[in-house]
């Protein structure tokens, strides 16, 4: 796997692996170096898994293939997990899936291993509790939904809770009760109930939003119960500090995220969520020759004092900037710094619709099917890659390039 020419290696394919490789491949493309620049991602497969579509339904299918796409713009694939950074040759270790470990040596390394669910030490959770976090997670929950109805009907068998009531936690709520009454019929007694260990439903999103999400959620059937914090999870349901026992054999975990372990490889300052705090090329800083991008990087995108956040909105043009810098540096050419002014929110609210927020203040500026159409959008075609053909790729992965929503 050596190779003469100098070599970017990309660490994962999602939002921002992939818009990094291609990107990369668009400066290289402008400099007419293809020989003179390799580059490689590094994942588990060749495809992007669409995370945030994951609460909707028939989550197996939330994947787009990439394999065409790397051929075409002329980046290697290679499939398997990165285990180790060796700064000292440089190089990484990749864990292959078939168990076998590979070394491949870099000159500039891109972290875009995303983020995961975070598991705090709760009895049971890692056990019982279901997720809407990876693909397969989300598979496994909407099996176990449609498995439901072969069992008797009972309060534990009807009734689904979710512990967070963050932005995943609200549009998995809000999906809920419609799938479940597919699962068991119509007439079923469902119930979705939401725990929220904080004083308000979205805590994250401040107030601008809340009363649209609380008619929504109130409208869709949905109980929320706020400043309550899941003690146990066990095979029959949750406890809640206080005692309270809620019957469920469907509870799902949306509790907060941390960006990949890999950045505790990297010497340098880390932000509460792990990520990398990087420069204004998205350079780690004392490490000129790693990037970090995505989830993975916490990024200023103004100069106000905002810094990116844990979304495709910021992961994306995260990942062509750091494509382009990372082949910036190889073809000596000056690097660019990431800026994005413009900051919406879009959440999903079910059969009731969504709300479309502009700003940090995230002020409602559409909502029930007004913002259902942009959300539709965002999720049908928005966030998935460009199509497999040379200069569409290529161009969708210039650089500041702005976004249509
Ligand atoms: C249910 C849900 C709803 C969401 N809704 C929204 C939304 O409405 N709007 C929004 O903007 N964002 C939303 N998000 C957040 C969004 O999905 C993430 O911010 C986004 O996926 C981050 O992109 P990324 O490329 O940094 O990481 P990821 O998409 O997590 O991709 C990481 C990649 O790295 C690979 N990888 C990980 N570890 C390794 C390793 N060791 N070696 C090699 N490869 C590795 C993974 O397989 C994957 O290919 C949602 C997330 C979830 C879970």
């Amino acid at each position: 796997l050596m190779s003469p020419e100098p070599r970017i290696v990309i660490i994962g394919a999602g939002f921002a692996g992939t818009m990094s490789a291609l990107s990369a491949a668009r400066l290289r493309d402008a400099y007419g170096a293809e020989d003179g620049i390799e580059i490689v991602v590094v994942a588990p497969e060749p495809v992007l898994n669409m995370r945030p579509r994951l609460y909707e339904d028939d989550p197996a299918q939330m994947s787009a293939p990439l394999e065409e796409l790397f051929r075409v713009t002329g980046v290697r694939f290679v499939e398997g997990c990165v285990r180790t950074i060796n700064k000292s040759t440089p190089a990484v270790i990749i864990e292959q899936n078939n168990g076998e470990q590979i070394t491949l040596g870099y000159d500039r390394l891109i972290l875009a291993a995303g983020s995961r669910v975070v598991h705090p030490p709760i009895p049971g959770l890692s056990e019982h509790c279901f997720s809407v976090d990876q693909r397969h997670e989300a598979d496994e929950l909407w099996q176990h939904i449609h498995e439901l109805a072969e069992q008797p009907v009972s309060e534990q068998r009807d009734t689904v809770v979710i512990a967070g009531g963050g932005f995943t936690g609200i549009e998995t709520a809000a999906e809920m009760p419609q799938r479940l009454r597919t699962a068991l019929g119509k007439d079923a007694n469902v119930r979705v109930v939401v725990v929220e260990r904080a004083e308000a439903i979205g805590p994250d999103l401040g107030p601008g939003p809340r009363p649209v999400i609380e008619e929504a959620l109130s409208s869709l059937g949905v109980e929320w119960m706020l400043g309550k914090a899941v003690t146990k999870v066990d095979a029959t349901g949750v406890t809640l500090e206080d005692e309270t026992r809620i019957l469920s054999k469907t509870v799902i975990w949306t509790g907060g995220l941390r960006a990949t372990p890999l950045t505790e490889q990297i010497e340098a300052p880390r932000d509460e969520l792990g990520r990398l705090v990087v420069e204004h090329d998205l350079r780690v800083p004392g490490n000129p020759e790693i990037f970090a991008t995505g989830d993975a990087a916490s990024a200023a995108t103004d100069n106000d004092g905002h810094r990116t956040l844990m979304s495709c909105q910021h992961a994306m043009p995260l990942g062509r900037f750091a494509g382009h810098n990372a082949a910036a540096d190889l073809l000596c050419a000056p690097t660019m710094s990431y800026s994005q002014e413009r900051y919406v929110t879009c959440l999903d609210l079910g059969p009731w619709g969504a709300a479309f927020c502009e700003g940090w203040d995230r002020k409602v500026m559409l909502s029930g099917s007004a913002g259902k159409k942009i959300k539709e959008e965002i999720n049908s075609t928005y966030i998935y890659p460009p199509k497999a053909e040379r200069e569409v790729a290529l161009a969708a992965a210039k650089p500041g390039i702005t976004a249509d929503v």
